[in-house]
């Protein structure tokens, strides 16, 4: 009995053991659930709620005292998926979860995401659920702006295919421009080097490296070379060719050509060749710019042979016509001195007036038939020089008196200005510089009006070596747009025209070729109606380099 005793007494012990760990357990999973920050519930088989925690009371606002033994759809909005959700919980081993609005404490709603777990006993028996509520209304908003942006997005995205479709559009459409403008440039380059082949004059083309780089048809003719054999050369790699001599020269001379400055006596771009005997070449040298600078050069070759035969029969004309005019003419002049001094007896004043103004007439037709006699014989080359080594002061000084005289007459204050020193020698055909000094001092007397002023100047330029003598006046000047034809025979200037002084228009040309041909150089400044300025220099020699240069005569 005492042993009966004392195993019920264990048995109680241990029941009493166990009851105490299930409290213990109890309060545990109480703690633990009041602690989880997820609100949650417990819910028993008629759906009345048994318990809450703080996390649930936090989020709907109800004390414990408004909801435990409530049922659990009090809780929602929408009662027919409650319905649902209660009917499934029994009958589900694992969680079961669905979306719903909760209602809370102030009247609102939260979306909310419910859970619910079945609670069963040892033997599988259902005893209620637990529930669990989380807020995803943030999580719904964030996902709802999420999606916008989303949107957003894919309409930009949209919009900047669509804008890269317009421009690679656009694109097309430049290709296809640039390409046209292509085919209209090619076109172009084949129009123009069709009018380079079949051009009547020959062309050379120089790249801006100085490197030929086209040369036409009609150039290969008068070179008598073919393209290929000059294409790629430069102007020094023709130096060899004995044939082209005269034509290399000429580039060599050019500025084009050689990276010398401008130099003072600098030659004009148009000079004329002759590489076969009767073939007269003018050869042109043109920069060819682009957008303001020099890109390549042409040299243009222009047959003038046909011209120069003109001219040269011209020239024979006017020079046999020329001479024939001339003993005639001194014939009248001596008949006309006699009358004048009373060899063929007494005149009265009215037939001396007469007589003497013939004379006068047929000085100037005189006159006029020596330029022209000049102008021939400079054109067929047959101009003489006779040199010699003088101070030009020594030809200018004798001329002067006269000039004085007849400058007084015409009211122009006239002066000579000269070193102190004679100026150096120069090597001089005497007749011809003079013909040149007396033609300055002619015009600047014949177009400078009453009261004005010429001066005779003469001067040595130490650093060029040359003596310069120059004829200032304060005359009727030559017009801007004229100055460039200066120096070509015949012309006239037309202000000088309106005056209607005599004149051929003949004096500078020979003027320039007498300049020239001593190895001078000739020049002028002028401002219409203010007055101009002629100069020429020529070179200083002394004994030696004259008799050097009679040698070379
Ligand atoms: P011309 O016989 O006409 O004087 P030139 O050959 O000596 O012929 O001169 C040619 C032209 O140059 C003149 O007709 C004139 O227009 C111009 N000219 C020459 N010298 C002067 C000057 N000192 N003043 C103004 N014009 C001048």
């Amino acid at each position: 009995m005492g042993i009966i005793k004392q195993k019920d007494s264990l048995v109680e012990k241990r029941i009493q053991k166990i009851k105490e760990d299930r409290d213990e357990l109890q309060r545990y999973v109480d703690e633990l659930t009041m602690f989880l920050p997820l609100a949650f519930c417990t819910v028993n088989p008629l759906h009345l709620i048994l318990g809450v925690n703080q996390e649930f009371l936090n989020l709907t606002g109800y004390s414990e005292m408004e909801v435990i033994g409530n049922e659990i759809d009090s809780l929602f909005v929408d009662k027919e998926l409650i319905k649902k959700f209660k009917e499934t919980i029994p009958n589900k081993k694992e969680r079961v979860t669905e979306e719903a609005k909760l209602l809370v404490k102030d009247g609102g709603e939260i979306l909310v995401s419910v859970s619910a777990l079945a609670r069963r006993d040892a033997s599988g028996n259902f005893l209620g659920y637990f529930i669990t509520v989380s807020d995803i209304s943030e999580v719904k908003e964030f996902q709802k702006k999420l999606e916008e942006r989303v949107e957003e997005k894919t309409k930009e995205l949209e919009k900047k295919t669509n804008e890269i479709a317009e421009s690679r559009l656009a694109l097309l459409n430049i290709l296809e421009e640039t390409d046209e403008a292509w085919k209209r440039t090619e076109a172009e380059r084949d129009k123009t080097m069709a009018v380079i082949s079949n051009f009547t004059d020959g062309l050379i083309i120089f790249n801006k490296d100085n490197i030929i780089d086209i040369v036409n048809f009609k150039a290969e003719k008068f070179l008598e070379r073919s393209a290929n054999d000059l294409i790629g050369k430069k102007v020094e790699d023709l130096k060899n060719d004995k044939h082209l001599d005269p034509l290399t020269k000429i580039l060599f001379e050019t500025r084009e050509f050689n990276d010398k400055q401008k130099r003072e006596d600098d030659p004009e771009s148009k000079k004329e060749i002759e590489l076969k005997k009767g073939q007269t070449l003018e050869v042109s040298v043109v920069p060819i710019i682009t957008a303001g600078e020099k890109r390549e050069t042409l040299v243009v070759l222009h047959d003038i042979s046909r011209e120069k035969m003109v001219e040269a029969m011209k020239s024979e004309f006017v020079s046999i016509a020329a001479h024939q005019l001339r003993t005639p003419l001194a014939a009248i002049k001596w008949t006309m001195k006699m009358l004048l001094e009373g060899d063929l007896g007494e005149l009265n004043e009215g037939q001396m007036e007469l007589v003497n103004k013939v004379y006068i007439s047929n000085e100037r037709m005189v006159n006029l038939i020596n330029d022209l006699l000049n102008v021939s014989r400079i054109e067929e080359g047959k101009y003489l020089y006779k040199p010699e080594l003088v101070h030009i002061e020594d030809i200018v000084e004798p001329l002067l008196e006269s000039y004085r005289i007849e400058m007084e007459r015409r009211g122009i204050d006239f002066k000579i200005k000269k070193p102190k020193e004679k100026t150096p020698t120069v090597a001089v055909d005497n007749e011809k510089i003079t013909l040149v000094i007396q033609n300055f001092l002619d015009n600047a007397m014949k177009y400078t009006p009453k009261g004005g002023s010429v001066e005779i100047s003469i001067d040595y330029d130490k650093d060029i070596n040359r003596v310069r003598v120059s004829v200032k006046d304060s005359g009727v000047g030559i017009p801007k747009n004229q100055q460039l034809r200066m120096f070509s025979k015949f012309f006239r200037a037309a202000n000088v025209i309106r005056m209607e002084t005599e004149g051929s228009g003949l004096g500078l040309f020979i003027s320039k070729n007498i300049v020239e041909a001593h190895g001078g150089k000739i020049w002028f400044e002028s401002e219409e109606g203010k007055g101009s300025t002629f100069y020429f220099n020529l070179p200083v020699k002394n004994k030696k380099e004259f008799a050097d240069f009679l040698k070379k005569l």
